[in-house]
């Protein structure tokens, strides 16, 4: 019998969807096949939920192996290299060929990048780090905080602004905010500047409301772990009780000689298609480099890689199979912002507005935490299980 193959890398956000899409939609003779080298998927919106101490490890994360069960399979492996004119990718556990490949290995992190990060600062986007932040923070004597965006572009806009709210409601509740200090750099010039300056605005207000500090257009040199100070490029420097620290986010490795790269190391693809140069080879999620309005990218969110992961399945299948079925991606999207108080706002709108994105950010309320709380439910029961 002749049978396709498909190879996903990644078995993160994007893969997972991309290979339920697939399986949906191709023979059952068809192959799809995850390369992923860590097989227990955390969910990252849930990250801040685990500082605030809402959640478990064991509520945020599944096994995507489960999805063998559903006759995709799972290599746990280490994507090392990809060559295009052979189309072979090779990993840790040999070589493997593909007919339609997709990338979809996400943005490395790499805290050793900004001195003194590794030594004293907690990877906030990472699950121990998520933890150890939340512990410290709950402990007796941490009054001053500081949320340090390392570098540009990183995950999830919202993140850093969640983790200073989110602080700020942790110290509330130890009863200790009143001669606190919460402060956020950022080397942005307001909050999520990819929805626009009026969302910066309202973001900063919200900042002020409840006494967080926004340090914005500043860079950090470095955390000196020997006094715990953050130092910034303009020689200011102040030293906070604890760091919730952004890391440094990359390319991954494994792409490098592909020829699929942009200099940035991430992958340039059909705003709509999600093809690269190659045929047959797709991107999606963090991983991919898509420019838009106003000199902005698309940014790196869940969000966009779940509805980009649909696309590719779709086009996958129509290729395969010469079907009809017409998908693109619409550069339209959402994201909550966590606030403290089981409260949330929540912003909505399209990447591909003529011109500049075009986003709305609705008022902080209980309906849109619990839209939060609902779409974790939803993902990870339909993705994984
Ligand atoms: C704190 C936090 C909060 C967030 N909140 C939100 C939110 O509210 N809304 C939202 O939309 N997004 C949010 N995100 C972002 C979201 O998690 C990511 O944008 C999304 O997971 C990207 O999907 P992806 O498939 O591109 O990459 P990933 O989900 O990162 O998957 C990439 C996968 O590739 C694997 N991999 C990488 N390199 C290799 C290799 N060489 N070999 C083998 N495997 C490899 C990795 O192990 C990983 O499993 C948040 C992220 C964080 C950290």
């Amino acid at each position: 019998m002749i049978y396709n193959t498909t190879v996903i890398l990644g078995g993160g956000t994007g893969g997972i969807v991309t290979a339920k899409e697939l399986r949906k939609k191709l023979n059952a003779s068809d192959r799809i096949i995850i390369i992923e080298r860590e097989p227990i998927y955390t969910f990252g919106p849930s990250l801040l939920w685990l500082m605030a101490g809402n959640r478990t490890p064991s509520q945020v994360q599944k096994d995507i192996r489960v999805l063998r069960k559903r006759g995709i399979e799972i290599l746990e492996a280490e994507v090392n290299s990809i060559d295009t004119t052979s189309a072979t990718v090779y990993t840790s556990s040999g070589a493997l060929g593909y007919d339609q490949l997709v990338i979809a290995l996400g943005a490395a992190l790499a805290p050793e990048r900004l001195p003194g990060f590794k030594e004293i600062a907690h990877n906030i986007f990472t699950l121990e780090g998520a933890l150890s932040a939340g512990a410290s923070l709950r402990r007796g004597g941490v009054k001053r905080v500081a949320v340090v965006i390392s570098s540009l572009p990183y995950k999830c806009p919202a993140a850093p602004y969640e983790a200073a709210f989110l602080a700020d409601d942790i110290l509330r509740k130890r009863g200790v905010r009143k001669g606190s200090e919460i402060r956020v750099y950022t080397p942005e010039p307001y909050p999520m500047p990819t929805a626009g300056p009026a969302i910066g605005e309202q973001i900063s207000s919200m900042l002020a409301e409840r006494g967080i500090e926004l340090y914005h257009s500043i860079t950090v040199d470095k955390l000196d772990s020997r006094d715990s100070k953050v130092i910034l490029s303009n020689g200011t420097e102040w030293n906070p009780d604890i760091i919730l620290g952004i890391p440094v986010h990359t390319a991954p490795n494994a792409l490098a000689g592909s020829g699929l790269e942009a200099e940035s190391g991430y992958l340039p693809v059909n705003k709509f298609t999600m093809s690269t140069s190659q045929p047959g080879v797709y991107a999606i999620g963090d991983v991919t480099q898509i420019p838009i309005g106003g000199g902005k990218m698309v940014p790196k969110a869940g969000v966009f890689a779940e509805a980009e992961a649909k696309v590719v399945a779709t086009r996958i299948a129509r290729d395969l199979h010469h079907n009809r079925e017409e998908k693109l991606f619409t550069g339209k999207g959402a994201c909550f912002l966590e606030i403290g108080g089981n409260k949330a706002g929540f912003a909505n709108g399209n990447l591909y507005t003529e011109g500049e994105p075009s986003f709305v950010l609705y008022q902080p309320g209980i309906q849109w935490h619990l839209g939060k709380v609902a779409f974790e439910k939803y993902f990870l029961k339909r993705w994984l299980s």
